[in-house]
């Protein structure tokens, strides 16, 4: 199924798996591309001392930053905003174009038996790790206990009704019924649906005996490549804002929710935090061990997803960021194009820890009590299904929690207790988004590393 014009770096790393599967002779191998460097080539010029400095230090002097000025300034430096959304808005700019085009050029050059092995071994993993996610999410909250005065729930919270839609909808869901209106809605799962399908119709093309539907294929495939590229040099021109981004949208952040994050609701955020802490370093940390990665090489191409996550709190966004890690890392883009954008709408263990730490919250608050064993097993249920078909955006994670806690005999209800402190979460909502976010997005690319490793597809040369 590999059209021979698929000239891009990645297809050099094509595995043997795929080749024998295949039987057919192997894409033209073109130069070696060497592993892209996060830093651009060394500049000349007033601006050298930005450019020359590594990426990595600038963007977390910017955070750091970003924080003091928005505890110290508060609201006066609410000015500084426009800098953070130009950033997400230039991510947001390609999220799609990069999404459609490594898809399709990514399906239209895997043999369709590779894509459904890996398919499904990555969605298991997907899967188990974000239900053992939740289960920390409940750990910590069980272990930290937090709650608040019922006298101190914030009057009047607005009460939401939970969506209760049923796993049939949600699966049929994944089908556009227009394609032009799941781009525009950037309902990722539908644009992955399409672009994979596209992509296979694509490599039939290219293997046609008819010459004028092979070159049709060809041509396609050439073109979506063309387009990829692009992209990915997009991105890598993006991040170097990515300092002055982050700087501004944390001060944002810092100054509108700073001084929220006290008493009862800082039990909540350290519990969150600790637990998304334990999940990188015991999880994530314990597969890549046990697959004789080293972390320290993963994480060398991984921290750059992991921090624009954490400050654009939307895993979609970061997809362009997440995708050309993925690439150095040595995963084959007929596999990265797939599963990341897919880990980034179906897979949240950050966000599945927060549901567990937030639901008890909730309990305590309301009913003084925690879960039942019982109880904890639907959360856990409900939360990791919950996470299929919710979009990578900010704030998305506080409308699964909506579902969980109707599973559990919770429902947010106007004037009720359980909408106030439902409330009171939606206030700090932001900092834990930002932690669970920068998980959500590490969880798509370890998943993905180490099922790519157990096929033996990863190109161990990117990790010398
Ligand atoms: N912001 C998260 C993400 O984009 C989703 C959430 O709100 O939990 O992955």
């Amino acid at each position: 199924m590999v059209p021979q014009e698929v000239s891009m770096a990645d297809e050099k790393k094509k595995t043997p798996v795929k080749k024998e599967a295949e039987g057919k002779k192997e894409p033209e191998v073109k130069k070696e591309a060497p592993v892209k460097k996060e830093e651009a080539p060394v500049k000349k010029g007033a601006l050298s001392w930005y450019f020359n400095f590594n990426l990595l230090y600038r963007i977390l002097i910017g955070l750091v930053l970003g924080a003091l000025l928005g505890i110290i300034f508060g609201e006066k430096i609410l000015w500084i905003a426009p800098f953070g959304a130009l950033f997400v808005r230039l991510l947001k700019m390609i999220m799609m174009p990069i999404i459609f085009s490594t898809l399709v050029v990514g399906a239209a050059s895997i043999n369709p038996t590779v894509l459904g092995k890996v398919g499904v071994r990555i969605v298991l993993l997907y899967l188990v790790t974000s239900a053992f996610a939740v289960f920390v999410g409940l750990i910590m909250g069980s272990i930290f206990r937090p709650s608040a005065e019922l006298a101190t729930l914030a009057v009047g919270a607005a009460g939401k009704a939970a969506a209760k839609t049923p796993i049939s909808t949600v699966l049929l869901n994944i089908i556009p019924t227009s394609i032009a209106q799941a781009v525009v809605n950037e309902t990722v799962l539908q644009v992955i649906f399409f672009a994979i399908i596209f992509g296979v119709g694509i490599s039939y093309l290219s293997l046609s005996k008819d010459k004028r539907l092979k070159t049709a294929g060809d041509t396609l495939v050439v073109v979506f490549d063309g387009i990829a590229e692009v992209m990915m040099r997009m991105v890598t021109g993006i991040m170097q804002y990515a300092p002055i981004g982050v700087l501004a949208l944390v001060a944002e952040v810092f100054a509108k929710q700073g001084s929220k994050v006290a008493g009862s609701l800082a039990v909540v955020t350290i519990a969150c935090f600790l637990g998304y802490a334990f999940h990188v370093i015991f999880v994530y940390g314990g597969l890549l061990v046990i697959n004789k990665l080293s972390i320290k090489r993963f994480f060398r191409d991984a921290k750059n997803p992991f921090i624009t996550a954490f400050v654009t709190r939307s895993s979609n966004g970061t997809l362009p960021v997440t995708i050309e890690a993925g690439k150095n890392l040595g995963i084959p883009r007929d596999i990265y194009a797939f599963s990341l954008p897919l880990g980034a709408t179906i897979n949240m263990d950050g966000t599945a820890i927060y549901q567990g730490v937030c639901a008890i919250f909730i309990s305590m608050t309301v009913t003084g009590a925690n879960f039942t064993l019982g109880q904890m097993g639907i959360i856990i249920v409900t939360a990791t299904l919950a996470s299929i078909g919710t979009a990578g955006v900010p704030g998305a994670g506080a409308i699964m929690l909506l579902m969980v806690l109707e599973s559990v005999g919770l429902p947010v209800v106007e004037g009720s207790a359980v909408a106030g402190a439902y409330a009171m979460i939606l206030g700090i909502d932001a900092i834990l988004d930002m932690g669970r976010t920068a998980l959500n997005v590490t969880g798509d690319l370890v998943c993905t590393t180490v099922v790519t490793k157990g096929m033996g597809m990863l190109d161990m040369k990117a990790w010398e």
